[in-house]
């Protein structure tokens, strides 16, 4: 769909007027809170002197520092090494004595064994103090899964998420699976299990005529639907493998789900993501980092950091490393290591963009931009365009009561 109908069709509910590439339409401070209505393009000049400005928003006396969630994407099978649990375990104690995080589970094609997992968030609940900063998630293809064990999961405050769309092997023209009996047992009691559909080239046509069957199946526990490029298993270079969709053809499923089915919108990624970033501010001025940390753990490799897509994700640390690290100095550590490998200047397709600070940007992969063209344009547009939406409405919000941050 071309970007001036996607914006009819916004317009037609909200009323919004839809700016340009580099002419944002608002003055955003660094936590992505709303300082005036002039452009930044018109009144910033250059991008020093936008930092500048954006700088000195910062120190706004009143306004709540936006809160950081570290998210800790792991693999299952990594969950088995036993030097490597004890890292995540090392890593999720030093990260949540300052920050709230999300430990997110992901299994391909071999089902977890669902005691083993209970075990895991044991051991990590165990070193919680007072404050419960770790929320837990198992993310799947549940086939053959018993409800009793999908239930005891629940019991142990485990979300679940049930992968369709596509999984490590799955054909591409199976584009939506669902074991839909399962589905209902465990909905029939009570329980939320939303859907998360991985988007790609071959299903994103087919996926806007599946949702109300899945969300039938589901009982309106709704469903998300994210890029491929975002499951921890995908591979761009794997042939098997489908690719991404194109800008247009992504953005009309992503618009056409968010008129139809707004009730489901604690859920619908990528755009709860990104009204979050909107509504609390994408980036945390004072230590200089996003308000979303990404970390992936699979098995053999040790931990990695990434923005967008993990499939490039950088080292960090390995499991040695960290289970020899100080307890009190690993979330230092994390957040040096951000800051000097996504530093803007070494990104030369987002340092200019003004929405960087709320967006929070893309993977630096220059050296490989080339053959992964799809996936960053991908990406950025879904990401702009949102922003750029959900920052009028905030906006409109701000006008009709001026004194609310
Ligand atoms: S990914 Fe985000 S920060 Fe980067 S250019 Fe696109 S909108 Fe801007």
């Amino acid at each position: 769909m071309e970007p001036a109908r996607l914006s009819n069709v916004l317009q037609k509910d909200d009323g919004i007027l839809l700016e340009g590439w580099t002419d944002s339409p608002l003055s955003l401070d660094k936590f992505g809170r709303i300082i005036d209505s002039n452009r930044l393009g018109s009144i910033r000049g250059s991008d020093h002197q936008a930092d500048h400005e954006v700088n000195q928003s910062a120190t706004l006396e009143g306004l709540p520092t936006p809160r950081i969630v570290i998210r800790i994407h792991i693999v299952y099978e990594a969950l088995h090494e036993d030097l490597l649990r004890l890292a995540i375990v090392h890593v999720a104690k030093a990260m949540m004595r300052r920050e709230r995080i999300v430990c997110c589970i992901h299994f391909g094609s071999s089902l977890p064994d669902i005691g083993f997992v209970r075990d895991f968030v044991r051991l990590i609940r165990k070193c919680q103090e007072k404050s419960r900063r770790c929320h837990f998630v198992l993310s799947g293809h549940f086939c053959d899964t018993h409800a009793n064990e999908i239930i005891e999961l629940f019991d142990y405050g485990v979300n679940l998420q049930f992968v369709v769309g596509w999984w490590p092997g799955c054909p591409p023209d199976m584009y939506v699976s669902l074991q839909s009996e399962l589905l209902r047992q465990i909905a029939e009691l009570g329980y939320r299990i939303p859907l998360r559909c991985y988007v790609h080239k071959e299903n994103v046509r087919q996926i806007a005529n599946a949702i109300p069957d899945g969300l039938r199946a589901n009982y309106e526990s709704g469903f998300s639907l994210p890029l491929i490029c975002s499951s921890p298993f995908y591979v761009s270079k794997h042939s098997e493998n489908p690719n991404p969709p194109n800008s247009e053809d992504y953005l009309e499923l992503l618009v056409h789900s968010f008129e139809n089915y707004r009730q489901h919108d604690d859920v619908m990624e990528p755009i709860v993501e990104l009204t979050e970033t909107v509504v609390h501010g994408g980036w945390h001025g004072v230590l200089d980092v996003p308000t979303r940390i990404n970390l992936l753990v699979k098995p053999g490799a040790g931990f990695g950091v990434y923005l967008q897509l993990p499939e490039y994700a950088i080292p960090w640390l390995n499991a040695r490393d960290i289970t020899s690290c100080d307890i009190d100095d690993l979330f230092d550590d994390l957040l040096d290591f951000y800051k000097k490998t996504f530093a803007w200047d070494k990104n030369g397709f987002c340092n200019k963009c003004p929405w960087r600070h709320i967006c929070g940007g893309l993977d630096y992969v220059e050296e490989r931009l080339k053959s992964i063209t799809t996936p960053y344009e991908t990406v950025c547009n879904h990401r702009l365009f949102f922003l750029q939406f959900l920052t009028h409405l905030k906006y409109r919000e701000h006008l009709a009561n001026p004194t609310r941050p």
